[in-house]
């Protein structure tokens, strides 16, 4: 037999963490890593964060599961400061990023259907879009890597350019249900919607009775340095998909709606078994704890724009490897002039930095929010080597 245990669908690296202390990994043969990619987005308080753990341990001890059949008390407290922190009225829970996709496509179909549109099926969706890799999300991106084998897609999603609304307006049609889109581009590149494309979308969704649907699995949670990107435009959507940085490392996820929005989300219409369960509503009541408040959003703020202030001095050093840097908050990237990958490797091979390459040539910089000044100054220090010993790699 020559499958892997582990079913082979990721390329995994090298590095093996045993495990984490705030900012660092530790590998199992105990060398130390930065942790600029922090499971991609999730671990926003980073590794071993004594609240987080005190929280699930707590609760682990005192009860971990119950179905959905029963009263939440614990889901109605994390419900209710969403709500509260949010344009939301009512949430669902889930166990994943795609899973609030999923539950925010149906809510969006069923806000239709409901009032007995049953034509108005379709989402449009952007380009190089990321929304997880179920059959709905996968059937919403256009990336034909994410589909190839995999054939067939689900109906009803159409492609359009990113932050281009004149081409919006064209796909408009008798079958639009909503737009589906990241505010920040992820997976993408971090290709930031700029303020007339994401103010445009919700125009055209109140014109035409449409559901402006924002993907905030990776943006959400404090990670722009707002507790969700969409406050940076001065709009609000009318279902939000948010998961990653909400459980810190603990597998949950939501789906965020207005009470219009959910009209359609009654009694049977929906569910999951380990959606919400007390365990989850623990991780993520210990994560807003931290997060949810002005001091720590305006740090998370104040901390990316200095790391993005020093990049862009640091990259006027090395024309010929960077373009530029863009992002929101601690979701930053860093365009590169080709492939980001190698790069990536280079880092986390010569340097122990960990970063994540994405679209676009881009590397991504996504440290847990909890970052503080010394570990920037070694972020620095790693990049700044790095950086040098590979120019000179690539010149010979
Ligand atoms: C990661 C991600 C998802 C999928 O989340 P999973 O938890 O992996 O299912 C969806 N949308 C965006 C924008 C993401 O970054």
């Amino acid at each position: 037999m020559s499958i892997t245990p582990l079913m082979p669908v990721y390329p995994r690296c090298g590095v093996r963490p045993v495990r984490g202390e705030h900012c660092h990994l530790i590998d199992e043969d105990g060398t130390r890593y930065l942790d600029f990619a922090a499971g991609i987005a999730v671990n926003s308080l980073g590794h071993s964060h004594p609240g987080l753990i005190g929280a699930i341990q707590q609760q682990a001890a005192t009860l971990m599961h119950v179905s959905n059949l029963y009263g939440s008390p614990q889901g109605e407290v994390l419900a209710q400061r969403l709500v509260d922190l949010t344009f939301a009225d009512t949430v669902f829970f889930t166990n994943s990023g795609a899973e609030a996709v999923e539950c925010a496509i149906k809510t969006a179909r069923v806000y239709h259907q409901s009032a007995g549109n049953d034509e108005r099926v379709e989402l449009i969706t952007f380009n190089n879009a990321f929304h997880g890799r179920t059959m709905a999300t996968i059937s919403a991106s256009n990336q034909e890597k994410m589909h190839k084998g995999f054939l067939p897609l689900l109906p009803g999603f159409k492609y359009c350019e990113f932050d281009n609304l004149e081409m919006v307006k064209s796909l408009i049609g008798p079958n639009t249900a909503g737009f589906l889109v990241e505010p920040i581009q992820g997976e993408g590149g971090i290709r930031t919607g700029s303020d007339e494309f994401i103010k445009g979308l919700r125009a055209l969704a109140d014109e035409n009775d449409l559901m402006l649907v924002l993907d905030e699995v990776q943006t959400g949670v404090a990670r722009t340095g707002t507790f969700y990107a969409y406050e940076q435009y001065g709009i609000e959507p009318d279902i939000l998909a948010t998961a990653k940085g909400i459980g810190g490392g603990f597998p949950m996820g939501a789906c965020l709606a207005t009470e219009k929005a959910a009209r359609g989300m009654v009694a049977g219409t929906h569910g999951s078994t380990y959606g919400g369960n007390p365990l989850a509503m623990a991780a993520g009541n210990a994560v807003l704890d931290v997060v949810a408040n002005d001091e720590f959003l305006a740090e998370v703020r104040d901390k990316g724009e200095r790391i993005r202030t020093r990049l862009e001095q640091f990259i006027g050093n090395y024309p010929d490897m960077f373009e530029l840097v863009r992002g929101k908050g601690l979701m930053i990237g860093i365009k590169m002039k080709s492939e980001s990958r190698p790069f990536m490797i280079h880092l986390r091979e010569n340097h122990q930095l960990l970063t994540v390459s994405a679209g676009d040539n881009t590397l991504r910089l996504l440290p847990p929010l909890v970052i503080g000044d010394a570990e920037i100054e070694e972020f620095f220090e790693k990049l700044s080597a790095g950086a040098a010993d590979y120019e000179n790699t690539e010149a010979a």
